[in-house]
């Protein structure tokens, strides 16, 4: 049987068909419905009451993001992250500006950013690999003395908090990807989590064709989403306390399985982390070792995924500046199958064909 590196959770089906019948007794289908405004009141007490607007998906909740923000110009960012990330840069006519990483925790490194300053920087668009946390304090201090908005790409940070409040609640805003893929799902889906008030209604206006009613305010893109999708989310969300609760066993069966490898994991540097369990990436000392061991497992129907790679200085259609430590781990960075319905057998069959790999 084929064992993929993530798996979408489905709930019982009776609890989805239970939001159907809602959806069919109403007839209402999407923009604005209750459902929608249910999981956005349940999302915003889960992130200590930040507004939490429910997007199509999480690409258009950085584009949105961007533009309200009314960001121009060059935008500092990661290249270790996902192409949406540099995407939706590049999609709202922005230069991306890549900052080379930290060997730590895979994110931006914050004490370079100021070397990269130039007048025609407005912003900082930084991602929660893996859901460890950027250095938030030092990029918010940046932020600060030169005047530039800051998003934080939170697709890998549902559920994770630090200093006792949610990982989303930092910078200018958050967005975050309700992807199947995801921690949490929607099956489609996203959010733009903000506090201030007059951003969120232009958030609001951008991601509604910019209209209320009859009223015409400003451009904007369908950026909302559905009943159904909300429905998932709504039987999804209770949920999400056990999967991380599962997924932490399962990265402790990983670790000890695989301690005596030469690998590396991540290592988070807050002490007051609470972390989710996104992923289960490993470092190999080489890309040739990932390669094999990468191969050995797909012998078997194990499949893995190169995430993050390429480094996205060097997409093909746009070429940044070098970035050393984000080009190295992209190379020798693999994520292996982690999804709470894996069981532990699994997880050490998987780490016993790694085992053998390198160690034959
Ligand atoms: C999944 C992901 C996205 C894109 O989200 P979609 O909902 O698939 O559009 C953006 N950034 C990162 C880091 C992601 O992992």
């Amino acid at each position: 049987m084929t064992i993929n590196v993530t798996k979408a959770y489905l709930p019982p089906l009776a609890d989805y068909e239970a939001y159907l019948k809602g959806i069919w007794e109403r007839g209402w289908l999407t923009n604005n419905g209750p459902l929608v405004q249910q999981l956005e009141a349940e999302l915003s007490s889960s992130m200590d009451g930040a507004q939490v607007q429910f997007t199509s998906n999480g690409t258009i909740a950085l584009q949105v993001a961007i533009k309200a923000l009314g960001l121009t110009g060059e935008i500092i960012t990661t290249p270790f992250s996902y192409v949406a990330t540099t995407t939706a840069i590049l999609w709202e006519n922005c230069t991306p500006i890549f900052v080379d990483i930290e060997d730590r925790t895979f994110c931006i490194d914050a004490a370079k950013i100021e070397a990269a300053i130039t007048p025609q920087t407005t912003g900082i668009l930084a991602t929660h690999v893996y859901g460890y946390p950027c250095d938030v304090l030092a990029i918010e201090d940046i932020a600060q003395r030169h005047g530039l908005k800051v998003i934080y790409d939170g697709a890998h940070a549902f559920g994770v908090r630090l200093h006792g409040r949610s990982l989303l609640n930092y910078g200018d805003l958050s967005t975050c990807s309700f992807h199947a893929t995801k921690l949490f799902h929607t099956v489609e889906g996203g959010a733009i989590v903000v506090k201030n008030e007059a951003l969120a209604r232009q958030i609001w206006l951008y991601k509604s064709f910019g209209h209320i009613g009859d009223e015409y305010f400003t451009l904007g893109v369908n950026g909302k989403n559905s009943e159904f999708h909300a429905a998932m989310g709504l039987c999804n969300l209770p949920r999400v306390a056990d999967f991380i609760k599962q997924r932490q066993a399962l990265a402790a069966i990983y670790r000890a399985e695989l301690q005596q490898l030469p690998l590396q994991f991540p290592v988070p540097t807050e002490e007051s982390l609470e972390y989710n369990y996104a992923y289960f990436p490993i470092l190999f000392a080489s890309e040739a070792k990932l390669l094999q061991v990468k191969e050995a497992l797909a012998a078997q129907d194990i499949n893995t995924r190169r995430y993050f790679f390429p480094s996205l200085n060097q997409l093909p259609y746009h070429t940044g500046a070098s970035c050393p430590v984000s080009e190295d781990v992209s190379r020798r960075v693999l994520c292996l199958p982690f999804y709470q319905q894996l069981e532990s057998e699994q997880v050490v069959r998987i780490s016993q064909i790694i085992c053998q790999e390198m160690t034959a």
